[in-house]
């Protein structure tokens, strides 16, 4: 399971409104992409969803059950920054299985798990590296066989392939599809990047300065944007 709703939430920082009453709600196992210029706030609404910055207005529930005033750990969630913030002194095995050792697993689970995690990513042969040693598309990859350990509700994506070079970030979009594909999980990904949202998304999420411009199918937002906003945004020939 991994539905979210999000019902009026807003964001406050002092006197400022970031996040200006969004209404949106993500079926189970649903590729959803945030795009908008910088500063329009999707890292902070990523960040509210996962429990990171708190919710000023507004409520938010996973799978029916309201998580407004719940801490990141009971969300269920996980997050993938464009930093990896990969543990340096240790190999991608223990970086990998980390939360889980943290949370008690016995290593044999641990193991387990980090093996099936490192199959899909085809990080196999890298298992006994450190993170140094490895280029920069592998260490991403280490950083999603982090989440997927965990065996998320949903993942989060903060603009995870940003740091990349371009053949790169092609090679990782294709990942994260297969990803997608294989474990069925909802996934929640925000990018300014269009090519990316035009090739992952289920549906696209629009925001302008806080609201929710459009959100449709890459292919209504194409050919039907709300908007000019949304058409420049987009690049619809609008
Ligand atoms: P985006 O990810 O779309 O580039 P952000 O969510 O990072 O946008 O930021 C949205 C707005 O909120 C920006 O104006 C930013 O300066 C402001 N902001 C973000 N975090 C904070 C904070 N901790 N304190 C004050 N303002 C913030
Ligand atoms: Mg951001």
């Amino acid at each position: 399971m991994g539905s979210i709703e999000l019902k009026g939430i807003e964001k406050w920082f002092g006197e400022l409104q970031v996040i200006k009453g969004i209404d949106l709600t993500i079926a189970d196992g649903e590729f959803i992409i945030f795009v908008g210029p910088s500063g329009c706030g999707k890292s902070t609404l990523l960040r509210m969803i996962g429990g990171l910055e708190e919710t000023s207005r507004g409520a938010i529930f996973i799978d029916g059950k309201d998580v407004t005033d719940q801490p990141p750990a009971q969300r269920g969630l996980t997050m993938v920054f464009q930093s990896y913030a990969l543990y340096p002194h240790m190999s991608v095995r223990d970086n990998m299985g980390f939360s889980l050792k943290t949370a008690g697993a016995p290593k044999a689970e641990i193991d387990e798990k980090v093996d099936e995690a490192a199959q899909i990513l085809k990080l196999e042969p890298y298992l006994d590296r450190r993170p140094k040693a490895l280029s920069g598309g592998q260490r991403q990859r280490v950083a999603i066989g982090r989440s997927i350990v965990r065996n998320p509700t949903a993942f989060l994506f903060d603009e995870p392939l940003s740091n990349l070079d371009a053949a790169l970030r092609v090679e990782m979009r294709y990942e994260i599809t297969k990803l997608h594909r294989e474990l069925s999980t909802t996934m929640l990904y925000v990018t300014h990047d269009q090519v990316e949202a035009m090739t992952l998304a289920d549906r696209i999420v629009v925001l302008d300065a806080g609201f929710i411009a459009q959100v449709g199918t890459p292919k209504e937002l194409y050919e039907t944007p709300a908007n000019l906003f949304v058409a420049q945004f987009i690049g619809s020939p609008k």
